[in-house]
């Protein structure tokens, strides 16, 4: 007799993303009293700015709360039309648009979309813990792709062009990125495009996610922007969850090629429907109100880059570069690979270092094999000087005992 709750075969080609395990395993240590300092998370950890919170109100208060375009409503789409075409240069129609449940239902929408079993989607390492698993729950092939330290983690002409094969339908470029902060410039994306355009059946996600927490001002570029005889292949994704601290809202888009977009949007309308109708409104807020919050939040996070690395390099065993982007620091253990704790624990991976951290100093970080890229650990500087400076202060101490 068949088991009646048996799980689907694609259920065991994704793993749970790690960083939400780290992130409960922390808050769990925290419910049964451990002094925790958690800093394992993906989220800014300030309030979403008053007068989105107030438009969201407004928006209650007059009877928005139906089911909207299952695309998402006009206005909204309509606004980040215009912000493609005021911040990034380039122009999106409205109805090349899509607005999900959050940049990740963007993403899962595109793979859905288009990806057969065979496929392969082209993922640099380190990457975002999701890009592989929801490649492999559309049946295709994640194929990485290494960068080095000493490349900034980023991919270099030559070894994209060596990695590109018939069956590659999706390249994935994410700028600033999670879990390295790298930025590409604009020569950068450039010497990408020049490849990309000798590969005419490659499309390419182009994450943007984390555009407005870049430390060098000006720095941002975005494929489309930089060449747009790539536009009809270039999905480029964008949301308000970091920009503008609205992670709950779960409100992300994606411009693209008309074709795609349609197929997406059939998927989305079968799956959820619309995304939330309030969040929409206070999205539609974010985008076309004020955005001091936007420089108010990269010098904070600035500060806070440059404290982290700081103690970092003060902290025996551990190496960081300054990120570019984003809000984590990516630090190498390797140097405390194969030492032992002040218990007699061995650490003999990132793993390691990362669990006896936890359990023997109250830090939580995430290993860097959850991003590809073992001997690493991400920390999320998006948290307070206080959490920082004491988080800091543990690390070193822990370091500092390992034999
Ligand atoms: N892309 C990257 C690189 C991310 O780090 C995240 C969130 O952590 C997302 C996409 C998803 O963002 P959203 O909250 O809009 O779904």
């Amino acid at each position: 007799m068949s088991e009646p709750t048996r799980s689907a075969l694609r259920v065991a080609s994704v793993s749970p993303s790690r960083t939400y395990e780290m992130m409960e395993l922390a808050a769990q240590l925290q419910a049964a009293g451990r002094d925790v300092v958690s800093l394992a998370g993906g989220e800014p950890d300030f309030a979403t700015p008053q007068h989105i919170q107030q438009a969201a109100i407004e928006a209650m208060a007059r009877g928005e709360t139906r089911y909207t375009a299952g695309a998402g409503m006009r206005p909204l789409r309509e606004a980040v039309a215009m912000k493609f075409r005021q911040e990034n240069g380039f122009e999106c129609s409205w109805s090349d648009m899509i607005v999900s449940n959050g940049a990740k239902q963007v993403i899962a929408n595109a793979f859905l979309a288009t990806l057969d079993p065979g496929d392969e989607v082209l993922i640099p390492v380190p990457y975002w813990v999701s890009y592989p698993d929801m490649a492999s729950l559309c049946g295709a092939t994640p194929v990485t792709l290494p960068t080095s330290a000493r490349s900034g983690f980023k991919i270099l002409p030559q070894r994209l062009a060596a990695a590109l094969t018939p069956r590659t339908r999706w390249l994935v470029i994410n700028s600033p990125c999670n879990p390295t902060g790298a930025v590409y410039s604009a020569a950068e994306l450039r010497g990408l495009a020049d490849v990309l355009l000798d590969h005419p059946g490659v499309m390419v996600l182009s994450d943007d996610i984390y555009e407005h927490i870049v430390f060098a001002p000006g720095e941002f570029a975005t494929l489309v922007q930089i060449e747009p005889r790539l536009a009809e292949r270039v999905l480029t994704v964008n949301g308000v969850s970091k920009s503008y601290a609205m992670t709950g809202w779960r409100i992300g888009y994606g411009c693209g090629p008309s074709s795609l977009i349609r197929d997406m949007i059939k998927i989305q309308g079968q799956q959820t429907s619309s995304p939330c109708s309030i969040s929409q409104w206070a999205a539609l807020a974010a985008l076309t109100g004020p955005q001091d919050f936007i420089d108010t939040a990269r010098r904070q996070y600035l500060e806070r880059r440059d404290l982290v690395v700081g103690q970092i390099r003060a902290t025996p065993h551990l190496l960081c570069d300054s990120p570019a982007g984003a809000f984590y620091a990516f630090i190498s253990c390797e140097g405390a690979l194969g030492r032992r704790t002040a218990s007699g624990d061995l650490i003999a991976s990132d793993e390691d270092f990362v669990r006896r951290l936890l359990e023997q100093a109250g830090v939580a970080l995430v290993p860097g094999s959850a991003f590809g890229a073992p001997g690493y650990v991400r920390l999320s500087y998006a948290a307070s000087t206080e959490q920082l400076r004491k988080a800091g202060r543990r690390i070193r101490a822990f370091c500092a005992e390992l034999q």
